[in-house]
């Protein structure tokens, strides 16, 4: 089986990516909705916040208004729209978040230490976390009786809080758990970029030992999550994760023809 990760950002093309994903067999999705949050947090007068970790990696600030409207995005919004467009191609999809059926279950983060300013900090009140089980028995139950799952953030504390997560590292995470043999991630981006302003600067292929000195080097941004994603993946079985570019017309057989950066 495998996992598709679509992203949030600008441009990807959603009717282009189902129509090509419901073409294979054996799958289940997991998608983001970072630039619509952003948008409509934006419209509703509570523009995000991002901090920077003192590890270098960047992440949505997220008290407990950010969380519901992240809610109404990813769960609501984006979630629906995806499974409305499965449904409307004959595929019994069934959309749910970490917190449904306690999915995605984590740790939530005591305290964040951050950068600000060249100063370091630690930052209370988040709600975010990392998953660490994934209820495989209910993703079975489904998978097993036809549904395709189309799975979101957020994931669900110890203690039953929802919390935020990295979709693309939950995606890895849902990806180890069901022992899914490729995790391909998509994104606006042909893969992972040289010159993150020059798409024809692309990396093909990369092992699993360069990825820490790719995230040091290349990798932007929100690019740093997807690598580390993708050696979470890799390290928990994973064979290969594809980072491909959900703009085009066939954007997972493409990822399956070896487009984008592969690695292995
Ligand atoms: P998504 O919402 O699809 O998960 P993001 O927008 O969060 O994706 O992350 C992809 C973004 O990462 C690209 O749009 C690009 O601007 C940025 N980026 C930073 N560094 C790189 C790089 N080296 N190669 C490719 N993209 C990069």
């Amino acid at each position: 089986m495998f996992v598709v990760k679509v992203g949030g950002s600008e441009g990807i093309d959603y009717d282009s990516f189902l129509a090509d994903l419901i073409q294979h067999d054996d799958y289940l999705v997991v998608h983001g909705g970072s630039h619509e949050l952003n948008n409509t947090a934006t419209k509703l007068g509570k523009p995000p916040v991002f901090v920077t970790s003192v590890s270098g990696f960047t992440s949505r600030f997220t008290d407990r208004e950010t969380l519901d409207i992240f809610n109404m995005i990813y769960a609501g919004k984006m979630n629906k729209m995806l499974v409305e467009k499965l449904q409307g191609l004959k595929v019994n999809a069934v959309g749910l978040t970490g917190i449904d059926g306690r999915l995605m279950e984590g740790k939530r983060k005591q305290a964040l230490k951050i950068i600000e300013n060249g100063k370091k900090k630690v930052l209370r009140g988040d709600l975010s976390g990392i998953i660490e089980n994934v209820n495989t028995d209910l993703l079975r139950l489904l998978m097993d009786n036809a549904y395709v799952p189309v799975l979101t953030p957020p994931a669900i504390s110890y203690e039953g809080q929802a919390i935020n997560v990295d979709g693309d590292r939950c995606a890895a995470r849902v990806a180890v758990s069901m022992k899914a043999d490729t995790l391909i991630i998509l994104s606006n981006v042909p893969g992972l970029l040289r010159d993150a302003e020059d798409e024809a600067s692309i990396i093909t292929k990369l092992s699993i030992d360069e990825i820490d000195s790719h995230i040091e080097s290349y990798a932007k941004g929100r690019m740093k999550k997807k690598l580390l994603a993708a050696r979470e993946a890799l390290e928990g079985g994973v064979k290969r994760v594809i980072l491909g570019d959900a703009r085009g017309k066939a954007p997972v057989s493409l990822s399956f023809q070896k487009w984008g950066t592969i690695i292995e």
